[in-house]
């Protein structure tokens, strides 16, 4: 990819609001929110429980939709394709790593990394290649075997990761990825996040409560309320 690819958005939100219903009321969870992930860049999304950080992840990812506004992937509107379409958008395009790991615990790393790609149909060749490749990469080759209760909570979290990179997306979404582990344990996930960024060339969003991610990122957004802040431009 040439240089000036890297400072364009890769997604763009446009005034998106998301309302969920309440009884006779509603919740509004994101209340007009505009904002560009660069590529090439590891942007942060810090804010208070209940400020409306998962929602704003899970509206980016075509997870959810928003109840207004318009969310762009390059450019595609993500907000206006139906459900097959998101689908085939975040197995080919999104990975996606959580708090709590995510892995399916009576199968091996190896195993569960290879999962979205047997999901996509890839060859078996193709699949051991990216499983192995990806493996490496987090420095887990001698763990393929282990299932998730045989590994520390750094090392699925770093299982996890292997899976989001095997599938070779373009943006990666953390949600709290180092939330359930020790400080100097989750430094290692922070590395290797920012690692993704330099080396990969991917595009990494996290959402995160912890200071040691927010030093890394290149830019922060803070959710108040579900209304953003541009926390550089606040504190900075
Ligand atoms: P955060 O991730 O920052 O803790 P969330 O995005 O999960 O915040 O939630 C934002 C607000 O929306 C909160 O007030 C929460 O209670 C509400 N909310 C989230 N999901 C739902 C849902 N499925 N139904 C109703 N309210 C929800
Ligand atoms: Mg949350």
């Amino acid at each position: 990819m040439n240089a000036p690819g890297r400072v364009e958005p890769i997604i763009r939100i446009r005034a998106v609001t998301r309302a969920y219903p309440m009884g006779d009321t509603e919740v509004l969870a994101l209340k007009g929110v505009s904002l560009d992930i660069l590529s090439g860049e590891m942007t942060a999304i810090i804010g208070r429980s209940g400020s409306g950080k998962t929602t704003m992840l899970n509206v980016l990812a075509g997870l959810d939709r928003p109840t207004s506004g318009e969310v762009w992937f390059k450019d595609q509107r993500v907000d206006l394709l139906n459900e097959r379409d998101l689908l085939r958008l975040r197995q080919e395009h999104f990975g996606f790593v959580f708090q709590s790991f995510g892995l399916l615990p009576l199968l091996s790393a190896a195993e569960n990394i290879g999962i979205p790609l047997r999901i996509r149909q890839l060859a078996r060749e193709e699949r051991e290649q990216r499983v192995q490749e990806a493996l490496e990469w987090v420095g887990l080759t001698k763990r393929s075997k282990h299932r998730p209760y045989e590994m520390s909570g750094g090392e699925q979290q770093r299982v996890a990761l292997a899976r989001a990179l095997a599938a070779q997306p373009e943006l990666i979404l953390a949600d709290e990825p180092t939330g359930q582990l020790d400080s100097h344990i989750g430094r290692q996930i922070i590395d290797l996040l920012q690692r993704i960024v330099r080396e990969r060339e991917m595009t990494v969003v996290v959402i995160t409560h912890d200071p040691q991610v927010i030093a890394e990122a290149d830019t922060i957004y803070e959710l108040r309320d579900g209304a953003l802040f541009d926390s550089q431009k606040v504190y900075g």
